[in-house]
């Protein structure tokens, strides 16, 4: 049920998908919005956030039911994910780990990696992370340059990537390395590093300090002849790497997109919660014309983007994994929600600028939207291909 829009309904959404809205609202209210300032002192959640969201069914939503998962369709993703944004929640790792990386083992790990790997990931025994940028290259993936070299039954990897999410509490990491250099994108594979403290190699490198989200611990990691086991390329062969970032990014980017149309509806939650509360020249700050249009316009902007994000998850649910559908969706929710998040900060006035303030955190978590999951300008690059 949206708070702003009290009749909303995607087309998608069952009463499943709401009863899930209820519970994952009333979870993030309780376990994540108290400790958000805490969380950002630390530059991590805590540990146990992960097992709590295990054991609320939180991280296989639309995972299968054999490995305890639930089973839904992505519309169970969209809905925690909407929900945790709405929640003022800027430090869980929940995107990187449930909808996105979760999936690549989902769809790609064979039988017995699934049946190792899969339990823990649905638990939250085990956190995710996925390592595909790299200092040098992010937009570019073809140009990655951290390499897997096979030496009997190993891959030895050397390399570094950096901006990565949830790279303090990964256990399991899909690492992006070219298995053969002298080719480009058909050169690159998917390999699972388990992040244990015998993998020899491995180097956690240092917290990065965001302009926001201060709460998530995003990490440069370093690998030098780094070991993992062959048994842990993802898929069939190698050289499919590639081709499977392009086929999950679509998931990516519509969790995002639905991060997106969360943050945009709580930070206009608040801000007209704010303008009755607080008062200037005798009459609370929504009693001023100026205001109240500032408010309809931006109410309005919420509603489109929902819509908008709504049509492609709809899309992708429908079976049509369309890169330029997901691309939309993520462009617009994140283009128009930064700008929504930037005018609500306004009605705040020098409350809307302090890390304090849900507003004020929200300010500096959501402009990285337009750039992590593929930036606007590589939206609108795919989106064009389909012109
Ligand atoms: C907080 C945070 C968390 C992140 N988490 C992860 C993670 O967990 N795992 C991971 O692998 N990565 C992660 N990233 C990295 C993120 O995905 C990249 O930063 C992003 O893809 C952009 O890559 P880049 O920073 O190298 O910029 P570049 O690729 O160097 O781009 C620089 C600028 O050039 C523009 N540009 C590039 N190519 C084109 C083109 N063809 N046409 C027009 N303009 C172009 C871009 O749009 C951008 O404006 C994270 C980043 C941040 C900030």
């Amino acid at each position: 049920m949206s708070a702003l829009f009290p009749d909303y309904r995607a087309s998608w959404e069952t009463d499943q998908h709401r009863e899930l809205r209820r519970h994952a609202a009333e979870f993030f209210r309780r376990e994540a919005t108290p400790n958000q300032e805490r969380w950002a002192r630390n530059h991590q959640v805590d540990r146990e956030f992960w097992n709590k969201l295990g054991d609320a069914g939180l991280l296989g939503l639309d995972l299968p039911e054999e490995f305890g998962g639930a089973g839904g369709d992505f519309g169970f993703s969209a809905v925690v994910a909407e929900e945790l944004a709405l929640a003022h929640d800027s430090a869980s790792g929940w995107v990187v780990h449930s909808p996105i990386v979760a999936h690549y083992i989902d769809t790609y790990a064979n039988a017995q990696q699934k049946q190792r790997w899969m339990p823990k990931i649905i638990s939250g025994e085990a956190v995710l992370a996925i390592a595909m940028t790299e200092p040098g290259t992010g937009s570019d993936l073809q140009a990655v340059r951290t390499t897997a070299v096979r030496d009997g039954g190993d891959y030895v990897i050397n390399g570094s990537k950096t901006f990565i999410s949830n790279g303090t509490h990964c256990d399991l990491l899909v690492i992006v390395a070219k298995t053969d250099p002298a080719q480009g994108a058909a050169g690159i594979s998917l390999i699972v590093a388990e992040t244990n403290d015998q993998l020899q190699g491995f180097e956690r490198g240092r917290v990065l300090e965001k302009v926001g989200q201060h709460g998530q611990d995003t990490r440069e990691l370093f690998f030098s002849d780094m070991r993992v086991p062959v048994a842990n390329l993802l898929g069939e062969q190698e050289g499919l790497g590639f081709y499977q970032l392009m086929e999950q990014l679509a998931r990516e980017r519509l969790a995002i997109a639905s991060v997106c149309s969360g943050m945009a509806e709580a930070a206009v939650l608040e801000a007209i919660r704010y303008t009755k509360e607080r008062e200037a020249f005798g009459k609370p700050l929504i009693g001023f014309q100026h205001n109240r249009f500032a408010l309809a316009e931006l109410k309005a902007e919420v509603l489109s983007i929902k819509t908008t994000v709504d049509y492609c998850v709809q899309s992708y649910i429908d079976g049509r994994n369309d890169p330029a559908t997901a691309s939309m969706a993520k462009l617009v929710a994140a283009d128009k929600g930064v700008a929504v998040v930037d005018r609500c900060v306004q009605f705040f006035g020098g409350y809307g600028y302090m890390m304090e303030y849900p507003i004020g955190r929200a300010y500096a978590a959501a402009r990285v939207n337009k750039i992590y999951g593929g930036t606007s300008e590589i939206m609108k690059e795919i989106i064009s291909r389909s012109l």
